[in-house]
């Protein structure tokens, strides 16, 4: 407690010097759903037009465009705005799409949140902080089933500190097996001080993501309750901000949704993307939209729960709205819900073979335990049958990482988001991880489909449009079969 108390203190100090402007008008928000209730046909159309050319340009939808795309009610519009998302995803990053696994390090926190299984008042959960060996058996099991790429995700406690979150960084990087090693660890944890950013930064983290889960302010004072550290609405708005003030320039946001009016916060969100434009020049690297799920003790019946119908607008709006940035889905959604988003709303990002109760991967935990996870997810396909489930609607699984390896973030990594030209690394580089799979991992049904009509498929596209790509590429993948690992540009 006396940790907790003493972190309070601090934050409050931090928010009453806190010197970022507010980006959250609530009355600004409410006005743009109002102006734009009942839309026209031909102001859609006019949005949706706007949307794919600023997907070239690398521009966001305004709060105004955006909110006329939310209150759209024809059914025949929703699906021209589906092949728009479809059509920007394609655009910007290719057919591409990139696949992680969640690892849960430590579940112990000191915060009270109403929807989550780790709330300090839930009972049922059985605590568990990993040490490094009961870690590294996750990461081997990981690297087993052939996954390069992590989210490690913490509850917030003394036990799961910056210090404790940069030691498992170090960890996860450190074990190395014969096919490979964990290549890129993003983290979702609580928000940190500047100087905690510094310490994570120095282990090497990929993206630092934390979700505002509302941006409704009552609501979210209403779910945190006061007097807890996550209760401070402002530190958490603020927590990119510090993030890339401190130099981790790839931050991530999202929204819990079914906590409050689904449009408010898709705008909200909007807000805090440009905000960060405006003060950093660096938009978000992904934007989440997780829907509550049940946990160990709650089953949320909210007035404002979101229907699968409404989660498909959500994640194809986000699309549009913010064309440069990757939308990450995840396994929180049953699998016909999964591949529906995947086709209709531009997915760039996924997990795969998704196991969320600690120290889950190690002990080959089947479907879900949860007094050990945070929520019940609703995907419960391994690697191989999820990829299985992507080639055969012909698109490109990838474990790419080369981007952040290569120097690619931030500043250098938004300009080839933005003018549509990271496609071209990401298909080369979808090829060659997904030819690392093969080699290594797959089953028979994913070798004979990727390598009779994946690869050549997306071979043939950068023979096409890069032939001195194409022949880089022909070259690492010869690498590759002869025995080489991690090949990338
Ligand atoms: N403790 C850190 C924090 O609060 O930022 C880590 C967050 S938590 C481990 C990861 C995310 O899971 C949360 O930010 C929240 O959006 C989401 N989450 C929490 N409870 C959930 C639930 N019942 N269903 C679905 N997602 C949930
Ligand atoms: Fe703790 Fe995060 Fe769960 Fe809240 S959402 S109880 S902060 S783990």
């Amino acid at each position: 407690m006396s940790w907790a108390k003493e972190r309070l203190k601090k934050i409050k100090e931090w928010e009453e010097s806190c010197e970022y402007d507010d980006f959250i008008d609530d009355d600004a928000i409410r006005s743009f759903l109002k102006q734009t209730e009942q839309p026209s046909e031909k102001s859609v159309l006019d949005v949706i037009e706007k949307a794919k050319t600023n997907a070239l340009k690398g521009v966001m939808l305004s709060p105004l465009e955006t909110a006329t795309l939310l209150n759209t009610t024809d059914k025949a519009l929703w699906e021209e705005i589906f092949k728009a998302a479809a059509y920007i995803k394609e655009e910007v990053y290719g057919n591409r799409i990139v696949l992680f696994s969640p690892i849960y390090i430590s579940n112990p926190c000191v915060n009270n949140c109403s929807y989550c299984g780790f709330k300090s008042s839930n009972r049922a959960t059985v605590k568990i902080t990993l040490d490094d060996e009961n870690l590294e058996r996750e990461i081997g099991a990981l690297l087993n089933a052939g996954q390069k790429r992590l989210i490690a995700v913490y509850g917030e406690h003394p036990k799961s500190d910056s210090t404790y979150i940069a030691k498992t960084v170090r960890t996860i990087y450190g074990v190395k097996k014969d096919k490979g090693e964990i290549r890129r660890v993003n983290i979702n944890a609580a928000p940190m001080f500047e100087e905690e950013y510094r310490e994570i930064k120095m282990e090497g983290i990929g993206t630092y993501q934390v979700f505002q889960e509302t941006y409704h302010k009552e609501t979210y004072e209403k779910v945190h309750p006061k007097g807890t550290l996550k209760g401070e609405y402002k530190w958490r708005l603020f927590a990119l901000h510090r993030a890339l003030k401190a130099g981790l320039d790839d931050v991530a946001v999202g929204v819990l949704f079914g906590l409050y009016d689904w449009r408010y916060e898709v705008l909200a969100m909007l807000h805090h993307a440009m905000n960060l434009e405006k003060v950093f020049n660096i938009g978000p690297h992904t934007m989440s939209f997780p829907r509550i799920k049940l946990t160990s003790s709650t089953q949320d019946s909210s007035p404002y729960a979101v229907s699968d119908e409404d989660i498909v607008k959500i994640a194809a709006v986000i699309r549009l709205m913010c064309p440069f940035t990757g939308t990450i889905l995840t396994a929180r959604e049953e699998p016909h819900l999964r591949d529906e988003m995947i086709k209709k709303c531009g997915i760039s990002q996924t997990d795969a073979g998704t196991n969320i109760g600690v120290g889950a991967y190690a002990k080959k935990q089947q479907g879900n335990d949860l007094p050990k996870q945070q929520f019940a997810i609703g995907d419960h396909r391994d690697i191989d049958a999820f990829i299985l489930s992507l080639i055969k609607e012909g698109r490109l699984p990838s474990f790419c990482t080369s981007c952040y390896r290569e120097g690619r973030t931030g500043c250098n990594f938004m300009p080839l988001a933005k003018h549509a030209t990271i496609k071209y690394l990401c298909i080369p580089n979808g090829i060659l991880t997904f030819k690392e799979y093969i080699r290594d991992y797959a089953s028979k049904d994913v070798k004979e489909i990727g390598e009779r009509v994946i690869i050549p498929k997306y071979m043939d596209m950068l023979h096409e449009n890069l032939p001195q790509v194409a022949a880089v590429v022909e070259k690492m993948m010869a690498g590759l079969e002869s025995g080489k690992n991690d090949c990338h540009i």
